[in-house]
């Protein structure tokens, strides 16, 4: 993994010493000696990540942090602050200005890389997710969410697993303004508790007889239900091998015995504040990819996904020589019946024919709603004359049987006229396809509608 990241220390020895370690993994190294030099090269570069220390002349570490997080360029490059030791009160204040996390001095390395290289995961994965995305959902309300207040409108239901009555009593009361706990000492039916509920934080404490914490959070990580559930380990102190190995687990945060209450709360409302972004960035992502190529009256797809799917059918024609068929269908006299009817009963007119042009049609052939009442049938490996009798079975099931419309007494008469042509390797491309199609359902409505005609390749 490489990356980019930007030190922040007014002491150059401090500076040297993270540049040092960072060097030595192949990271780029960026440094600065206050924060608004920071500020200034964080607006006019890419960083990845940056350390940041609290105390220096100027604006300090906290200031910084805010505003690179009300920034929306800067909002999503992760912070480690660097505190000192005793000050404890410096982490919590850290995690509320919005920083992804801290360090303390002296910095050791290997909880330096342990850190560093779980947050640039976490970036590049919700930077992939963004860019999936492709900037059509809008972000404001994850970044709101994410960096707004230091406590939640609704708490996060939380597990806790925990061996010990006395503990648990300790750790529910640190957390109980921004958490609902479930506290179960036994792993198995914790395993089983987690499967079943929707958990946005689990916490594990290091203090169950015969259970290895670290197995049971590669078990949790292992399984469907549980594969995304932020995980909180509380571990004793000096037991960093167990920190590396449980962070390369996918375990997204640890403590150390004693903890502080504070640090607890601020830690856990982090994990739940990302655990909720994350959870609406996947679901305003798979809703923007459906409607982006899903028409939402009808269910069929639509002219953004016909027009991407006809190009590869064409490229993939030309190389295999195979034929290529296409029918465009309007209603006939469609404003009648809105007009007549109204607008609801148009549109139920609409899905019923959506309905019956899917069945239509074979799984290989691609049925789209084109815009308004026109339709687009595409169908591979299919030739002129193969095409001619689907128009013609289509035609047919719309005349044949009148339209049920809700609320309308009689069931109502629908026709449609189809024009169809047939894909020429040649000389055509999508354009010219669609177009002589297009010809052909215009000569349909011409001669009295109701009626299928087809254009053959010039
Ligand atoms: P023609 O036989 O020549 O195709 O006549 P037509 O009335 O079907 O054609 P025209 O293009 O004049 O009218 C199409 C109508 O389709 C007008 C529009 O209000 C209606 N329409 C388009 N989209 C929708 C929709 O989503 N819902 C409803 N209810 N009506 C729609
Ligand atoms: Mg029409
Ligand atoms: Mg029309």
């Amino acid at each position: 993994m490489t990356a980019r990241v930007l030190v922040v220390d007014d002491i150059p020895a401090n500076v040297k010493l993270l540049e040092t370690h960072l060097l030595a993994e192949y990271f780029e190294v960026l440094t600065a000696e206050d924060g608004m030099t920071a500020l200034d090269i964080c607006d006019k570069t890419q960083v990845d990540l940056i350390l940041l220390d609290i105390m220096m002349p100027g604006i300090d570490g906290f200031e910084v942090c805010r505003r690179l997080k009300a920034n929306p360029k800067t909002v999503n490059i992760p912070v480690v602050m660097v505190t000192a030791l005793d000050q404890p009160e410096d982490r919590v204040e850290g995690l509320k200005c919005g920083a992804d996390d801290f360090l303390t001095k002296p910095v050791n390395n290997m909880q330096l890389m342990a850190r560093v290289k779980s947050l640039l995961r976490l970036k590049m994965l919700t930077d992939e997710l963004r860019n999936q995305a492709g900037g059509s959902v809008s972000f404001d309300s994850l970044d709101d969410q994410k960096f707004g207040p230091s406590t939640l409108e609704e708490r996060g239901l939380t597990l806790l697993i925990d061996g010990r009555a006395t503990s648990h009593e300790r750790i529910a009361k640190s957390i109980s303004e921004i958490a609902d706990i479930n506290a179960i000492s036994d792993p198995e039916a914790a395993l089983f508790e987690a499967a079943e509920t929707p958990y946005e934080l689990i916490i594990i404490n290091d203090n169950i007889a015969g259970c290895d914490p670290l197995r049971l959070c590669s078990q949790l990580r292992s399984r469907e239900a549980t594969r995304f559930v932020p995980i909180l380990i509380m571990l004793p102190p000096g037991e960093e091998q167990h920190i590396v190995r449980a962070l390369d687990i996918g375990v997204n945060d640890y403590i150390l015995h004693p903890f502080d209450p504070n640090e607890l709360y601020a830690r856990s409302l982090t994990q739940i504040k990302r655990h909720r972004s994350s959870e609406k960035l996947k679901a305003s992502l798979s809703k923007s990819v459906e409607l982006a190529v899903v028409d939402p009256l009808t269910g069929l797809n639509n002219r953004h996904f016909l027009d991407a799917y006809m190009d590869k059918l064409i490229s993939r024609s030309k190389r295999r020589n195979t034929p290529i068929s296409l029918l465009i269908t309007d209603i006939d006299k469609f404003k009648n019946v809105n007009d007549t009817y109204g607008h609801d009963a148009g549109d139920e007119a609409l899905k019923e024919f959506a309905r019956r042009l899917r069945s239509t049609v074979r799984g290989a052939d691609l049925a789209c709603r084109f815009g308004g009442e026109e339709f687009i049938v595409l169908m591979p490996d299919t030739t002129q004359q193969m095409a001619l009798q689907v128009a013609e079975r289509l035609r047919q099931s719309i005349e044949e049987q009148p339209f049920d419309i809700t609320g309308e007494g009689d069931p109502l008469p629908v026709t449609t006229s189809v024009g169809v042509t047939c894909f020429n390797p040649e000389y055509d491309d999508s354009k010219t396809l669609l177009k002589r199609a297009d010809n052909a359902l215009y000569e349909a409505k011409s001669q009295g509608r109701n009626r299928v005609v087809l254009k053959e390749v010039a």
